[in-house]
């Protein structure tokens, strides 16, 4: 049987929607949660990122202002603007989006975003938290797979969880809130041993690698949940073949938008692998959408933890 598709569409609108709920209900508390987003130069890719968190912010009603520093800015230029931000009361969140200019030093830009307004988690205070199970801010990704089990009613308690990936944006954190969901857990990298043996004792195998389709069936237990985080965009008309052949309806639905467009959004887990899960989530469509409603909560918890009493009766941060 073909493996239920876990719809992160459905999911990051329905986290969306009561993201915007809660920003009506702290407007009759006088306060609108408020995003600062710092863009430093000019990559397409980044620019298409903010433009899309920025619109995010402006349909769940959380005030957002961009800060578009030149190519050319120095550290200390970009210390003293996150400083001016750390010290606005109207400023709750701060992203810096990543990657910046080779010559920035870019930990200790980001370690100098206050940690209450760290909404990327990615702030040694805040991955302490997490690790130690406190109160704090989660980064985007992880948090959203966490919602896409948890929304989709998939046990997590004394299962076998397995992450590919180790990074500290995505493979760590979420292997982390796996074990703090009581899951058994282990992560693998590029120097994992027996990679598909260890891989296939996961009910829940979580792929943030970076390699288009590299978990094939072989990889997957039968009837496991498989969580694809992976998004590689695939030009090459060859690999494109290797991956989606097959004569399905989605395959062919993909085969045209890739004529037309000479890319696809491929994630890390083999197509075939449909045949064999029990769950699997898409790409695109599956994760990705998770991490800008992710954004928005976090924006709105930083909101709710920083403010304090002015938020409380309205908290359940
Ligand atoms: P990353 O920093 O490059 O980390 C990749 C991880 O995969 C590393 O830990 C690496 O191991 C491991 N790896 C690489 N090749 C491997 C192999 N052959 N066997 C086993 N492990 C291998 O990447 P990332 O930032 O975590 O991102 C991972 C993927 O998620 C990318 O496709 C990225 O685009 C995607 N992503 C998606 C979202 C989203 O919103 N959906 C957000 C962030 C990232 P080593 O540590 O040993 O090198």
């Amino acid at each position: 049987m073909p493996a239920r598709i876990l719809d992160g569409t459905r999911i990051a609108n329905d986290i969306r929607s009561e993201v915007a709920a809660e920003v009506k209900g702290l407007a009759s508390a006088g306060v609108r949660p408020g995003l600062a987003v710092v863009l430093v130069g000019h990559n397409p890719a980044s620019e298409i990122y903010v433009r899309g968190k920025v619109k995010a912010c402006e349909e769940v009603g959380i005030y957002s202002e961009q800060h578009t520093p030149s190519e050319i800015a120095t550290t200390g230029q970009l210390l003293e603007l996150i400083q001016d931000l750390n010290r606005r009361d109207e400023i709750d969140g701060i992203l810096v989006q990543l990657p910046l200019p080779g010559r920035v030093d870019s930990k200790q830009v980001l370690m100098a975003v206050d940690p209450a307004k760290d909404v990327d988690g990615f702030h040694p205070v805040n991955v302490g938290f997490l690790s130690t199970q406190r109160p704090g801010l989660v980064p985007c990704t992880p948090a959203g797979v966490m919602e896409i089990l948890k929304r989709s009613q998939i046990p997590i308690a004394g299962q076998e969880a397995v992450v590919v990936g180790r990074s500290d944006i995505v493979g760590k954190p979420a292997a982390m809130l796996l074990l703090n969901s009581n899951a058994t857990v282990t992560v693998c990298h590029s120097k994992t041993r027996d990679l598909t043996e260890v891989c296939r004792r996961g009910d829940i195998l979580v792929a943030a690698i970076g390699r288009a389709g590299m978990l094939t069936r072989d990889f997957v237990k039968p009837g496991a949940t498989v969580i694809d985080v992976g998004m590689n965009k695939m030009t090459d008309p060859v690999e494109f073949q290797r991956l989606f052949g097959g004569s399905s309806a989605s395959n062919a639905k993909r085969e045209q938008t890739f004529r037309a467009k000479g890319s696809t959004l491929v994630g890390d887990v083999h197509p075939e692998v449909a045949e064999i899960a029990g769950a699997l989530t898409p790409v695109p469509g599956g994760v990705g959408p998770l991490t800008i409603a992710m954004l928005m909560y976090n924006t709105v918890k930083a909101a709710k933890m920083r403010r304090g009493s002015r938020t409380s009766e309205l908290s359940r941060a």
